[in-house]
């Protein structure tokens, strides 16, 4: 039996489980994929105090420290239920069932991709999907926002303080986003909302992005629009379905923590992107992690016998 068993090895799990470790009690790592999102991930300029550096090197990093302490890392197996109980079970599809007296769930998330053709092609040369991770990148250039609800018009806001111009790409006829963000959109002199058009293509030279195809849904005549970068912003999915029933989640998925990142369930904590904590980023993710790694504990040595 695992004193705590962390659920997911992006930054998230890879902190909790540090954390976990340093107080010399039984631990456990069960991921899919060990790195995370990070391991797709080329740049990264804002992990505070490392100037820039890249995801792989990055997810080199979490696993030489992980492994620097003693703790069981089960890389490649995925978590398909989670029994609640005064011992908890989480239970693999490889068929293995694990024990543990707290969990850590940090399972993260993925971004909804438009599926469109470039899109993967291009994926971190032109097309992005983080404004604060990517925006600076694209300083002075023309950039596109897909889709046109709250997080859309956020980065169209913020990019436009950043880039020469934005163009947001909505498919609906009317954008989803709050009013009050709509009318700071519309105030905003470098910003061109496109709405009723759906995004065909990504187009580039080979290299990088060159523009954007759409179909005007009204008229059915296909558009190109010559620019540097595509911000994707049609949804983030948590890795959650396997929790549905079990811990809270909203009805977007996310787990339900409170500020000390305990769930719905006695003894067990979540962290990182699968969460409803705000502001999906690797230093906020890690900061969670080692939260929910050191709330674990308080309920360890409140429910455990000596
Ligand atoms: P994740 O990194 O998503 O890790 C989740 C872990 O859980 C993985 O190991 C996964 O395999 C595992 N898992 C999932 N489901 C299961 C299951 N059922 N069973 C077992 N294991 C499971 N953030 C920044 O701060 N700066 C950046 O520059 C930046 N750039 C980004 C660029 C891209 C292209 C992307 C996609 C994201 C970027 N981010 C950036 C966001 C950042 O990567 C995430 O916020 C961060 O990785 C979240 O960490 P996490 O541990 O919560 O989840």
């Amino acid at each position: 039996v695992f004193d705590m068993l962390v659920v997911g090895g992006g930054p998230a799990g890879a902190s909790a489980a540090i954390y976990s470790a340093r107080k010399g009690i039984r631990t456990g790592v069960v991921a899919e994929r060990f790195g995370g999102q990070v391991l797709d991930t080329m740049g990264i300029e804002n992990f505070i105090s490392v100037k820039e550096t890249e995801g792989p090197k990055l997810a080199t990093a979490l696993e030489q420290h992980v492994k620097n302490y003693d703790v069981d890392v089960m890389n490649l197996q995925r978590a398909e239920a989670l029994v609640p109980g005064d011992v908890i079970e989480v239970k693999l599809t490889s068929g293995a069932s694990l024990k543990a007296k707290t969990v850590v769930l940090a399972t993260g998330a993925r971004w909804r991709e438009m599926n469109v053709p470039g899109e993967k092609e291009y994926r971190n040369r032109g097309v992005a999907y983080c404004p604060h991770c990517d925006g600076p990148l694209f300083k002075g250039k023309r950039v596109a926002v897909i889709g046109g609800g709250n997080s859309g018009v956020e980065a169209a806001i913020d990019l436009a303080g950043i880039v020469s111009h934005v163009t947001l790409i909505e498919f609906d006829s009317k954008l989803r986003a709050d009013a009050v963000l709509q009318r700071k959109l519309h105030s905003l002199p470098n910003v061109t909302v496109v709405t009723q058009a759906q995004t065909t293509e990504v187009t580039g030279d080979g290299a990088k992005v060159n523009g954007l195809r759409y179909t005007d849904r009204q008229s059915g005549e296909s558009r190109h629009v010559e620019l540097e970068g595509i911000f994707v912003q049609i949804g983030l999915l948590p890795n959650t379905d396997w929790l549905k029933g079990t811990v809270a989640l909203t009805n977007r998925g996310e787990i339900e923590v409170d500020a000390r990142g305990q769930t719905s369930v006695p003894g067990v904590f979540a962290a990182g992107d699968a969460t409803t904590v705000p502001y999906k980023q690797i230093i906020i993710a890690m900061g969670e992690g080692s939260k929910a790694a050191l709330s674990a504990f308080d309920h360890l040595i409140r429910t455990s016998a000596p």
